[in-house]
């Protein structure tokens, strides 16, 4: 086919429809091979062939490579073209702020993070964003009039609009619409989803997670949650809320959860139960890279691993997932340990044949994989 015919073609109502189904797959998973297109829109290998060679004329699309773990070729991949300006990835949790700068194609150029108390002063941990923002644009020569885009998570059940579900969750009940005072400090409209959304979009786009279409990206950390991709997108159930499973009544404690109940998953594996169940008077750093290694913490924090896993067999049962990626202090600083008592439960409590098909791994980026992902979601936002 001539490129004169193919350019006609494309402004009939079925051409542009394929486009756009080719740019919105390209759009929520920020890079892909042309076969994963084709598998993914349900169009022959040679349209997608086509329609891409138009959207990489037409400048829409761009030509990327993904280097493989091992050996082989690379992949050759497209992606959106970058939006202009920079970009803003905020990661809120319950005891710190990252605010992370990206160039226009979510790549990092500095990033900063700075303990704070977002349960207790939600209003003043999310005006310290902005200082924090100020503050890395400045070692670009550069100001919040030049951020393009700009996305937040917090660890809490945020809905599809991005307010809290039950914002006495997250401390004292005072802020249900994090978003909008983001939008207001920081000058511009600013998404909210949960974090562990975040760290699964990171994971998947270039950590632990790429090229995987079904996976749970767990974080156990502060808060225990997850996010579940399937089909190679983000499932956020029909409120937003999926992923709650930190609030599964798991045992018959009577420690008070932060959504009111008692046993919940988040009060037996959770970072505060692990630091109480530590034998000796070890200091806060046995939960950081200083106590990685250290064989009691290790068995500490297995048993936690040991608890989310078991909480986690079912899932697994009901979704079938390839891999589960842990993240967060627990699941990423303290990967073995954890790990090991995550697989060591689904293999007892899943499936035999889901469980042995399952990987269990740490994420790549670490407790950097938050601010990575709200940056790939910045992208997203400032190309929307
Ligand atoms: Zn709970």
């Amino acid at each position: 086919m001539d490129k004169q015919k193919v350019l006609s073609t494309g402004r009939s109502p079925r051409h542009r429809g394929n486009a756009a189904a080719v740019l919105r797959v390209v759009g929520d998973r920020d890079e892909v091979t042309r076969q994963e297109i084709a598998r993914h829109t349900g169009l022959s290998r040679s349209t997608v062939a086509d329609v891409v060679t138009r959207l990489l004329d037409s400048g829409d699309l761009r030509e990327a490579t993904r280097q493989p773990d091992g050996r082989g070729r690379p992949a050759q991949l497209v992606r959106r073209a970058d939006p202009e300006g920079l970009l803003l990835g905020i990661d809120l949790g319950h005891n710190h702020v990252s605010v992370a700068l990206g160039d226009a194609a979510a790549a990092v150029l500095h990033e900063i993070t700075v303990d704070a108390d977002l349960d207790r002063e939600p209003a003043a941990t999310i005006d310290l964003t902005r200082d924090l923002a100020l503050e890395i644009l400045a070692r670009e020569g550069a100001t919040l009039a030049d951020v393009a885009g700009a996305v937040a998570g917090l660890p809490g059940p945020m809905s599809h609009d991005g307010v809290l579900a039950v914002p006495s969750m997250l401390g004292q009940g005072k802020m249900s619409d994090p978003g909008r005072r983001l939008t207001r400090v920081l000058g511009m409209p600013v998404p909210v989803t949960t974090d562990t959304v975040l760290g699964a979009v990171g994971e998947m786009r270039s950590g632990a997670a790429v090229g995987v279409d079904d996976f749970v990206f767990v974080k156990a950390s502060h808060g225990v949650g997850c996010a579940l991709v399937l089909g190679g997108r983000v499932y956020r159930g029909s409120g937003g809320l999926a992923g709650e499973f930190g609030h599964t009544r798991v045992d018959d404690s009577t420690i008070r959860c932060r959504c009111g109940n008692l046993g919940c998953l988040e009060t037996v594996a959770g970072l505060e139960r692990v630091q109480a169940e530590l034998p000796h008077p070890y200091t806060e750093d046995a939960l950081t890279d200083a106590g990685a290694g250290d064989p009691v913490v290790a068995r500490v924090v297995t048993d936690a691993g040991r608890a989310v896993g078991t909480t986690l067999a079912p899932v697994c049962n009901a979704l079938n997932p390839a891999l589960v990626v842990t993240g967060g202090r627990l699941g990423a600083v303290h990967a073995e340990a954890f790990g090991k008592g995550v697989r060591e439960a689904i293999d007892r409590d899943a499936q035999p044949a889901i469980a042995s098909a399952l990987q269990v791994v740490p994420a790549q980026h670490g407790i950097r994989a938050e601010r990575i992902g709200a940056l790939l979601l910045a992208r997203r936002e400032a190309m929307a």
